[in-house]
């Protein structure tokens, strides 16, 4: 029912481990993102649920299939493990979408495999959830992303602190490839490999690098271009992605592995919400500068492709690095502008942006909803009292939003026009946390999957709130609070 390529698999053996999904008692279909399958052109119309379930939950592989798992290697809270690798996760394979270019096919919790290093190989159905629900809502939110197509039950339990029930996520990502894949092969002395997977990634996402002097350093420069608009754009939406150990970044500039991640209620810099990151590594605001150092890890490997001569290497790959905080600061700023209804760039707009989130941290103020209401003064009785009261005092946001007029008046644009772009660029529903865990509590100890298909689908239309959306529009109330996330493991 799904005819599925095989790039990966027919890479060297050394790039990943040949087996089928290990089989699953009972898969049952929870999710099936039809959007998507059409858009990957799956032929699916013939199929009953019962084989879609059969085909996500790993128990039939598409005639034709070379499933593997993939090798990868990665610095975890800034250690260096040599050997990681899909320890629960299997790649199917290849399919073309309708734009032309191919998507990875990927069962996440399919069992274990060669790299499982003793875990199970399976995935609790809490994170299963999480990841369906925050990916989609990523993609909604225009941030690049790997995306969700379905999700079941197994009929399993596994064993995390307490039994819980087993799901499998099937994900799509332009490709899975992460920065980890590359020290894998370097941590090995293995160029051979190395330039291997250069050439398979440069086919695969970046066919002008392979025009330029030194493919490697292109590749290198390229992926610095696209991980700095990635973190910008998260920076713009309050996302904190928990986890941005070298083998969670992709190097096609999605989003992947959605583990602790979380989007911030009130704005905060310092905001962490994973179990695991004690030391604030990966809180919100360090994201930047942690991408930047993933980015020196992927270049250590790329160096002795980028030239024979070492120093002239350890130049060249420099020379790509620096351009990163100059790329981020550029798409951070243009982000900042959407935010703002500015469409001029002018001296002065880092620091008008810039007060407004100090006045939302002085002031504990909701970081959605701030820029969310910013339409309302743009309105003919320009009422702000809905903004206003986010905050714990006026007197920041009231001399901020005076600035902000003047700004705006410099521009000369009609308010309504304003107010249409604000509405356009600054989303009303976002995956707030608490709402995430209510929709996982439903489906682990009721079995029950209305919460996650109502967040399911108004998470996909964050920008356009429906009348009965108020409680997922507001932020957590005290009680409702969600303080720790914790990974899929
Ligand atoms: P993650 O925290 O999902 O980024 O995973 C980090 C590493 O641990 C990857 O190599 C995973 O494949 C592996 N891993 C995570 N959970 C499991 C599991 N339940 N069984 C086997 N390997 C796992
Ligand atoms: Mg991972």
């Amino acid at each position: 029912m799904i005819e599925l390529q095989q790039n990966y698999a027919r890479l060297p053996a050394a790039f990943h481990a040949q087996m089928d999904p290990v089989p699953v008692k009972a898969p049952r279909l929870i999710a099936f993102n039809r959007e998507l399958a059409d858009f990957l052109g799956l032929d699916i119309s013939d199929s009953t649920e019962g084989q879609l379930a059969a085909l996500f939950g790993g128990n039939t592989v598409p005639a034709g299939a070379r499933p593997v798992a993939m090798a990868y290697a990665g610095h975890q809270f800034g250690n260096f493990v040599p050997q990681l690798g899909d320890g629960r996760a299997i790649l199917l394979g290849e399919v073309e979408g309708r734009d032309g270019l191919l998507r990875d096919i990927h069962l996440k919790g399919a069992g274990a495999t060669p790299f499982s290093r003793g875990g199970d190989g399976r995935s609790a159905l809490g994170p299963v959830i999480r990841e369906y629900l925050v990916s989609e809502a990523m993609h909604a939110l225009g941030a690049p992303t790997t995306r969700a197509l379905a999700a079941v039950t197994t009929g399993e339990h596994v064993q995390r602190e307490q039994p819980v029930p087993g799901g499998i996520l099937a994900r799509v990502a332009r490709s899975h490839v992460r920065v980890g894949t590359f020290q894998y092969f370097a941590a090995r002395g293995d160029t051979g490999s190395l330039s291997v997977l250069v050439e398979h990634v440069i086919d695969r996402l970046y066919p002008a690098a392979r025009n330029a002097d030194s493919p490697a350093l292109d590749l290198l420069a390229r992926v610095i271009a696209v991980q700095a608009a990635l973190v910008a754009r998260w920076l713009s939406l309050g996302f904190v992605h928990g986890v941005m150990n070298t083998d969670n970044m992709a190097v096609s500039g999605e989003t992947i592995d959605f583990g602790p991640c979380a989007f911030m209620e009130a704005y905060d810099p310092d905001a962490v919400w994973s179990s695991i990151d004690r030391r604030g590594r990966y809180a919100f605001s360090n994201q930047p500068r942690i991408a930047l150092w993933n980015l020196a890890r992927l270049a250590e490997t790329l160096l002795p492709l980028i030239d024979d001569d070492q120093q002239a290497a350890i130049e060249a790959a420099n020379g790509a690095l620096e351009a990163f905080p100059k790329a981020f600061d550029q798409a951070w700023v243009e982000n900042m502008r959407m935010k703002l209804g500015l469409t001029e760039a002018r001296e002065g707009d880092v620091d008008l942006a810039q007060r407004l989130l100090d006045s939302m941290h002085a002031g504990g103020a909701d970081f959605t909803l701030t820029f969310r209401y910013l339409a309302d003064a743009m309105d003919e009785d320009g009422d702000v009292g809905k903004l206003f009261e986010l905050f714990s005092g006026r007197e920041g946001i009231e001399a901020w939003l005076a600035d902000w007029r003047a700004r705006l008046d410099a521009e000369g644009r009609g308010d309504k026009d304003v107010a249409t772009d604000l509405l356009a660029a600054n989303p009303a529903l976002i995956p707030r946390n608490h709402r995430v865990e209510q929709a996982i509590r439903a489906a682990e100890d009721d079995d029950d999957f209305s919460v996650f298909d109502r967040l399911r689908s108004a998470w996909l239309r964050p920008y356009d709130p429906a009348p009965g959306d108020a409680d997922l529009i507001r932020p957590a109330a005290p009680d409702e609070r969600v303080a720790r996330t914790f990974c899929g493991t």
